[in-house]
Parts: C-alpha cells; structure tokens; sequence
C-alpha cells in the first residue's frame, strides 16, 4: 500500500489529536502533534526569559531540540534530552503559546521539519496550517470543526482529569483568547484548507471520525494502486 500524508486541522477541542493517533495507529503510520512542537519552543521560551521578538525566538526554535516519540499514552515529546510531556500542557506555556507561534521566524524553523518528518509519507500530522503551508499537496487532508460550547467542555474535562485548577470560564477565554490569534495571524492562519474535507465533529463519537478517514484513506489508496496497475483511465 502506498504510504501517504495525512493532513489535520482545526481549531482546539475539534478533536484532532485524538483522532490523529487513532487513524495513525490504524494505518500503522506515525503521528506528529506539531502543536506539541510549538509548545515546546513556548516553554523554551518561558524557562529561559527569552525576549518575545521574532528574532530571539526564531534563534531558539532552531537551537531546541525537539524529539516525539509514541509513548505508552499518547506521545512523548523530549526537548533538549528532557521529557517535557507534561510541562508543555502547563497552563503558562498554553497562555502564551499562541503568541509564539505568530512568529514567522518561529514557524519557518518548525515548518521544515515538519516537511522533513513527512517527507517519506507513512505520517499523520495534525496542526494549523498543516493542510494548507507544511503539505498542501498531502493525499488526504481534513479540516475538523465543533461547536465551540462542546469544544469548552472537552477542554475542560481534560485539563480536569490532569488534576488542573481551572473553571469553564478560564478554558473558554484561553480557546476563544488562542481561536483569535490563531486564526488572525499574518503568517500562516488557521484557514479550512484547499482540498480539504470539512467534519464537524459536535456530536460525532470517536470511531466515527476516525472511520470517516480511514475511508478517505483507503479510496485514495485504491485508485492509487487502479492508476499504477492501469494508468489513468
Ligand atoms: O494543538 P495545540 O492546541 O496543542 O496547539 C497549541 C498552539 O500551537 C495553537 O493554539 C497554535 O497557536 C500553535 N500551533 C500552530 N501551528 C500548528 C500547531 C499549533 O500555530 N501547526
């Protein structure tokens, strides 16, 4: 079967990590949270006082090193030979991550090794502007929505399983607080992507999403293999 890029966008609590793992652990492929990667630069960032311009920033996202690898629950993210899953889901780097992440500095340095990650196919990467500036021509790309009043509560049980002190109120500024600056920006914007399929996730279950992309996947593999085998026809 050809190996292929699957691309996922979208707004926080659309579900696209969750989502992106499974379709990943399905086909066999690798998951990339490139998020995670942003987050980590954001506590970079944070640790070392670094002064919020895009040149100092754009330094340090080139100097840190950034690992990802599939862990027991989830993936494990290691920057500079420290496992950072869990400092990267504090609520400081999530308050400030959105404001990194606009520099274009920041994101030209992760945006190339991104390409590179992806570059032999076999990946399931989910993000921003995954679909739309690191593969506009992946084979399959999908952009998840959900209203965002369900968006609020899945945050919000999250961050409560992993024992954080937040209200709704506070996750409902810090998604409509990241929903603005991530979709605002200059660089790079969450957008739908071209090509891209819509899913609206509000009151889809899990498997359902999942399935919907398996079966993008597979029809793509399909004519793939018709148009080898065939030539176009
Ligand atoms: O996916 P997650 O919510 O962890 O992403 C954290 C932040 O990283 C986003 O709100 C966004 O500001 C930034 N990001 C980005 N481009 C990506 C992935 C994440 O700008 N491809």
């Amino acid at each position: 079967m050809k190996k292929i890029i699957v691309t996922i966008d979208g707004p926080a609590g659309a579900g696209k990590s969750t989502t992106a793992r499974r379709v990943a652990e399905r086909l066999g492929y690798i998951y990339i949270d490139t998020g995670a990667m942003y987050r980590a630069v954001t506590l970079a960032a944070l640790r070392q006082g670094t002064a919020m311009t895009d040149h100092e920033l754009g330094e340090l996202a080139t100097a840190t090193e950034i690992q990802m690898e599939p862990g027991f629950n989830g993936q494990t993210v290691v920057m500079n030979g420290e496992d950072v899953t869990k400092a990267i889901r504090q609520a400081d780097v999530t308050s400030n991550v959105s404001q990194v992440s606009t520099f274009p500095s920041v994101r030209r340095a992760l945006v190339l090794r991104q390409r590179a990650m992806g570059f032999n196919g076999g990946v399931v990467m989910d993000g921003r502007d995954i679909g739309s500036v690191v593969f506009p021509n992946a084979q399959v790309k999908v952009f998840l929505v959900a209203d965002p009043e369900e968006r609020i509560r899945r945050r919000l049980a999250e961050a409560l399983d992993r024992g954080d002190e937040i209200d709704a109120e506070q996750v409902r500024n810090q998604i409509m607080g990241r929903d603005k600056l991530d979709s605002e920006r200059a660089d790079s914007p969450l957008v739908k992507p071209d090509g891209a399929t819509e899913i609206d996730t509000t009151r889809l279950t899990i498997d359902d999403q999942v399935e919907q992309i398996l079966a993008m996947v597979h029809s793509y593999q399909k004519t793939y293999d018709l148009v080898s085998k065939y030539g176009n026809f």
